[in-house]
């Protein structure tokens, strides 16, 4: 059997077709999983999981907005008869300079990045208990360990940063519940958050950091993700999976 058989897996920010929350929904549905895809617009997600076959769905949900992330997750529930895996991919960057943060960017950037992960993840762990326990990945970032990017501001990084640590609590707190909550740090990944952003000149630059010499395919992501969603992670938990190409060694 495959490794995410019978399990119904919910992943937020999967709506864009090329970006890494569409890749691991893709990868899930290849190994088993039936895929909820939460995201801004409820046409595109829905739109989104048809592409991936007809058993899968697509809910509006804004990670911002604590009650929509509740009322999405009970759709699932009630559609598709639980949820075992939770992936928190929703993102959004920023690529501005610390004295050019105004309050509405800080905001903006903390509350998608990081309040989404807590909305959410509170939205799904009571469905998984009824489970009798479940898998949390979470989106972090490069830019958390190495205080900026490439891409994101400072925000972005603090925002990447608070993750790690919010993960982590998660981690101790529901590991008696069996759930396991990890993160991923991925490093410079080809998508449309960053798509004609990236000169030549600077691509080059960014290329001489990366040991593996290239940047980052969406798969390259959903594969640590397939990791950390599957019993082949089972004694891991508050743990961060590096997929950087070697750019931190
Ligand atoms: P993407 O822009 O293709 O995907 C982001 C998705 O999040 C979009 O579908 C967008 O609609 C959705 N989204 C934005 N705000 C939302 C909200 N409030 N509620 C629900 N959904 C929302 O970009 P991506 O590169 O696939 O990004 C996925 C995640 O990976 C993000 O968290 C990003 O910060 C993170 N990340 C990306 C890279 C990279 O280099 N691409 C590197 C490290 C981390």
């Amino acid at each position: 059997s495959s490794l995410l058989d019978g399990k119904v897996a919910v992943i937020s920010g999967a709506a864009s077709l090329r970006g890494i929350g569409m890749a691991t929904a893709r990868l899930f549905a290849e190994h088993g999983a039936t895929i909820a895809i939460l995201d801004l617009d409820g046409k595109a997600a829905a739109e989104a999981a048809a592409l991936i076959g007809p058993a899968h769905r697509g809910y509006a949900c804004n990670v911002t907005d604590r009650a929509g992330c509740q009322t999405a997750v009970d759709q699932v529930v009630a559609e598709l008869g639980g949820v075992d895996i939770l992936i928190n991919n929703a993102g959004i960057t920023q690529p501005v300079k610390t004295l050019d943060i105004d309050p509405a960017s800080w905001d903006r950037i903390l509350d998608v990045n990081l309040r989404g992960v807590l909305y959410l993840s509170q939205a799904a762990i009571p469905a998984m208990k009824t489970r009798g326990g479940g898998a949390i990945a979470c989106m972090s970032s490069v830019s958390a360990q190495r205080g900026g990017g490439i891409l994101g501001g400072p925000h972005y990084s603090a925002a990447k940063a608070g993750v790690l640590g919010l993960a982590k609590a998660m981690a101790r707190e529901f590991g008696p519940d069996n759930i396991r909550v990890n993160c991923v740090t991925p490093g410079l990944i080809q998508t449309d958050i960053n798509a004609g952003k990236i000169s030549d000149d600077k691509r080059v630059e960014i290329l001489a950091g990366i040991p593996l010499n290239r940047l980052g395919d969406p798969r390259d992501v959903a594969g640590a993700f397939l990791f950390l969603a599957s019993p082949l992670s089972s004694y891991i938990t508050g743990a961060v999976i590096d997929v950087n190409g070697g750019m931190l060694i």
